[in-house]
């Protein structure tokens, strides 16, 4: 291709994140933000306007990939939603990687209910075809009106039919939820219905992160006029407790062992469940010491 950019390093733009499991992946930024960014926790893409990255510049990067990323063997594509990127260019992207990185044995990216909605089954599946064996969904929460509260611009049963139609194609799915979420007075309501949406799902990863306040937020703006109250750490212990004991998966991982949680618990279930329900129990009682205040992070 005429005038690919290639450069002595990666175009990265802006603020870029990725989930934990990805830490020693190639990043390889193809969107700039997020497609949805209303969500009112979410601070990420901030004045970030939303583009899908021009051709040469990516393909620029996957060269460079090629030259120096040799002993990575797994990329992920930045930012908030890859999968929104339309089929015909997003299988271009694949190919590239493929060709230029042959090493390279999985793809992953973020994706929500609209962008999972505009692709049709065997899109999705030829997408799995061409590399991607796992997308990341940021679910929140299970309680509607803790997601419209949220602006989370989807329902649970959307998150359930888009999050069944991934795992239908063959794709593994992974799945965010937001412990402290909805606010003191709803966080067992919450955990209820999140633990019953994921049963729903069946996910084979849950990873439940502890919601940070984050300045220049719609919800630090709730929290600093006194219209959002935290659950505190014994508060946050019940309802990951109580989302846990109804959660059912057939086979998955449920994770809390991300910095921005108290407790950090890694569970298999459905075998794990009743350790990892102990494990909370005896945190309760003051049995096992809480990650501090300033250890924790996003
Ligand atoms: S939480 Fe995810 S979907 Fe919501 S604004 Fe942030 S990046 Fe976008």
């Amino acid at each position: 291709m005429d005038g690919v950019i290639e450069s002595e390093e990666m175009h990265y733009e802006g603020n870029c994140i990725r989930p934990p499991s990805e830490a020693n992946s190639i990043l390889l930024q193809v969107t700039l933000g997020c497609s949805h960014n209303k969500c009112t926790f979410c601070g990420t893409y901030q004045g970030k306007r939303f583009a899908i990255k021009d051709e040469k510049t990516i393909l620029g990067d996957i060269l460079f990939a090629a030259k120096y990323m040799r002993r990575q063997d797994r990329v992920f594509l930045m930012d908030g939603d890859a999968l929104v990127i339309p089929q015909k260019r997003l299988l271009w992207i694949l190919e590239h990687i493929q060709e230029n990185l042959p090493w390279v044995k999985r793809v992953g990216a973020y994706a929500n209910t609209k962008s999972i909605r505009m692709k049709s089954p065997d899109e999705l599946v030829a997408l799995k075809e061409k590399g991607v064996t796992i997308l990341y969904v940021g679910v929140e929460s299970g309680d509607e009106e803790t997601l419209k509260a949220i602006r989370k611009g989807t329902s649970g049963q959307n998150l359930i039919n888009m999050g069944r139609k991934v795992k239908d194609a063959g794709i593994k799915l992974s799945v965010t939820v937001l412990l402290g979420i909805a606010g003191r007075e709803r966080s067992l309501v919450h955990a209820k219905a999140t633990g019953e949406l994921l049963s729903a799902i069946d996910p084979d990863y849950v990873g439940a992160l502890t919601v940070m306040l984050i300045p220049g937020t719609p919800l630090y703006e709730e929290y600093e006029k006194g219209l959002f109250h935290l659950p505190d750490e014994k508060g946050l212990l019940l309802e990951l407790r109580e989302m846990i004991a109804h959660t059912h998966l057939t086979r998955g991982l449920f994770f809390s062992n991300h910095a921005s949680n108290y407790l950090p618990i890694k569970a298999r279930l459905p075998r794990g469940k009743q350790d990892a329900l102990d494990v909370i129990d005896y945190a309760l009682k003051g049995g096992v010491s809480l990650r501090p205040e300033w250890m924790r992070a996003l």
